[in-house]
């Protein structure tokens, strides 16, 4: 059959700039990459490219072509798991610009058996956990009131971002302003092992449900000195990437994040669920600064999953695509009523 592929760089304001340890975002460029068959019908995807794992809107435009060469020359919609194999032999190291074609590719195949991308898999669309709502580093006051509104909007998860000098009083304007809501913390990266450790004690007191990457990714050792010291539990993020990542990582955290950008395609992210249980780990999907015609996709492995961080596109000031509704946090997959991973252009 012939397929026919286009991609097209996309501009997203976020409604607030966004502080991670690492540094401050304003806008994040996304790559959409569109896929259609003889019939007319069309698959999205997107890729959300991080730079902290190499990757620009730039070097996804740069490998799209060789990848969309597979899809073409493979030509069947429904063939995913060869055409994400071949994608990862062409371009082992663009996980994000894998991941937009394999999500395009997924949405196409499920739309051409006319049911939503779970029903394709035979996941229960009612076993979704809830999705966290990030709030990132800033002025404790500005903290307080971006929590506030978070908690208005019905963000009943939420996660904060620390790995400052001010980690104590951001953690306190959250507590006070979200007396309710479950709190995960993440680090990204931001602590040296004794600074972790000291820094878990006191976050007990906020009720912390887990810590996510307290130390780098480049300490192992760590993270294990962390893991067997802390009473709260662990999630790698930066630290999980690959598959092969699962049995190092398995023995000095709780929890795997798993982020389609990192790892490259709905299937692959499949296999490191798998994985991760297999090694006695709880699982979590999470996501980058993404537009609804990625996050959409995310939502449909929700069903697998422990935990859930798919705000990407809750971030935004604007999207030029709607996805799953996640209104309180909820992923209502059941009620999608479009075939396909759901997104649409608004
Ligand atoms: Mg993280």
């Amino acid at each position: 059959m012939s397929l026919t592929c286009e991609f097209e760089r996309v501009e997203l304001p976020l409604s607030h700039p966004f502080t991670i340890a690492r540094g401050t975002h304003e806008v994040a460029e996304n790559v959409v990459v569109r896929i259609t068959d003889g019939g007319g019908m069309t698959g999205v995807g997107a890729a959300a490219p991080s730079a902290h794992y190499g990757e620009t809107a730039a070097t996804v435009e740069a490998v799209l072509p060789s990848l969309l060469d597979e899809v073409r020359e493979v030509g069947d919609p429904h063939a995913l798991d060869e055409v994400e194999r071949r994608l990862r032999r062409v371009v082992e190291r663009n996980p994000a610009a894998r991941a937009a074609v394999s999500i395009a590719l997924h949405d196409l195949a499920a739309k051409r058996l006319g049911v939503p991308l779970y029903r394709m898999w035979g996941h229960d669309p009612g076993r979704t956990p809830k999705t966290s709502f990030t709030i990132g580093i800033d002025e404790p006051d500005v903290v307080r009131e971006k929590t506030e509104e978070a908690v208005e909007a019905g963000y009943p998860l939420l996660k904060v971002k620390v790995g400052t000098d001010d980690d104590e009083a951001i953690l306190d304007a959250v507590r006070d302003a979200a007396p309710d809501a479950t709190l995960r913390v993440d680090a990204n990266e931001a602590w040296t092992p004794r600074q972790a450790v000291a820094n878990i004690e006191w976050l007990t007191e906020y009720d912390v449900e887990f810590v996510e990457q307290p130390v780098p990714a480049g300490d192992p050792e760590g993270l294990k000195f962390v893991y067997e010291r802390s009473e709260l539990p662990i999630a790698a993020d930066e630290s999980c990437i690959t598959l092969e990542d699962v049995p190092r990582i398995a023995d000095r955290v709780d929890i795997a994040n798993v982020k389609l950008m990192k790892c490259g395609g709905l299937r692959e992210a499949t296999r490191l669920f798998h994985a991760a249980r297999a090694h006695g780990l709880e699982t979590m999907l999470g996501c980058m600064e993404e537009t609804n015609a990625a996050i959409a996709a995310a939502c449909h492995l929700a069903p697998l999953l422990d935990y859930v961080d798919l705000d990407g596109a809750l971030l935004l000031a604007e999207d030029p695509f709607e996805g799953v509704d996640l209104s309180d946090g909820e992923i209502h997959l059941a009620d999608l009523d479009r075939p396909g991973t759901g997104a649409r252009e608004v």
